[in-house]
């Protein structure tokens, strides 16, 4: 497996790649979820290429870029492990010319929504990064984890409005034992923190389970869903219950009309910030 940092010498890599090339976007700090995506990644394409780049147009001024786990070294070895390809880890003067002004990709309104609304400009951080990232590697598909729902909505958006020539691979949302999404933020978690984290997956699964039972006010649900992560010692920064495929807020919880919904919420436990959702289909 190879291992390139600069954006000339990934395209000579990528030019001497026949066969499908799936891409695997990530910020490192590699855990399982990450590796499922490279599993799903090669059943899809002959050859895998995963970026490691924590990229800071997606991060606030007040956020935890700095503070960011970074371990290049330990992620080569879980790709090479995981049958990658290659690994391009650009600086960030590779990947953000300091004399080329910015050109922005418009994301659409639903990215002010929801994780948009709680971290401004994020996902025009996001779809920067992941554009230059196809225009960089030319991949035939990408794959993405529908852990971060919104961020999957958002990307589909962007490939069919723009018409770029990727297909989008969702993938399933890898948990600990416990049902705790994983994350590389996990590890900042305390031993009592990490107990109460799991107040995400419980709120998603009383969410569920309510629809389930018939309640059809999303108003009520995203209440019960708060109470329930704020019993587990969190703030919360929303609870939301929307449209799967446009993520709009719902008059009614009506799934024989609507097919199925999509609970998202987001907490923050002291300085670490999490987040999780579920899809709600009919029983
Ligand atoms: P990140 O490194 O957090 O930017 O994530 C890179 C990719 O891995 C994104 O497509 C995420 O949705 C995906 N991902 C992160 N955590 C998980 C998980 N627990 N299960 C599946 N995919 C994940």
């Amino acid at each position: 497996m190879w291992l390139v940092n600069t954006i000339a010498a990934l395209r000579e890599k990528r030019r001497a790649l026949s066969g499908r090339v799936a891409l695997v976007p990530t910020m490192g700090a590699l855990h399982r979820g990450h590796l499922s995506l490279i599993d799903v990644a090669r059943t899809l394409a002959d050859h895998v290429i995963v970026t490691v780049f924590v990229n800071p147009t997606q991060f606030g001024a007040h956020e935890d870029l700095a503070r960011y786990p970074r371990d290049l070294g330990a992620d080569v070895k879980l790709c090479e492990a995981a049958g990658a390809t290659g690994v391009f880890a650009p600086s960030v003067d590779e990947m953000y010319l300091p004399k080329v002004p910015a050109c922005e990709v418009v994301v659409p309104a639903i990215a002010a929504d929801l994780e948009g609304r709680c971290r401004p400009g994020h996902f025009d951080g996001v779809c920067r990064v992941v554009l230059k990232f196809f225009n960089i590697c030319e991949p035939d598909l990408a794959c993405f984890g529908r852990k971060d729902y919104q961020q999957l909505v958002i990307i589909q958006a962007m490939v069919a409005d723009l018409h770029l020539d990727v297909a989008i691979a969702p993938c399933p949302t890898i948990r600990e034992g416990d049902g705790l999404a994983m994350s590389s933020r996990n590890r900042f978690l305390d031993d009592d923190q990490r107990r109460h984290a799991i107040g995400l997956h419980h709120a998603l699964r009383e969410a569920e389970s309510m629809v389930h039972r018939g309640e059809m006010d999303p108003a009520v649900v995203e209440n019960a869903m708060s109470r329930i992560i704020r019993a587990h010692h969190m703030d919360v920064e929303y609870a939301a219950l929307r449209h799967p495929m446009t993520l709009r807020a719902l008059d009614s919880v009506d799934l024989s009309m609507i097919g199925s919904a999509v609970a998202l919420v987001a907490g923050r436990m002291g300085s670490v910030r999490l987040l999780d959702n579920r899809v709600i289909e009919p029983v």
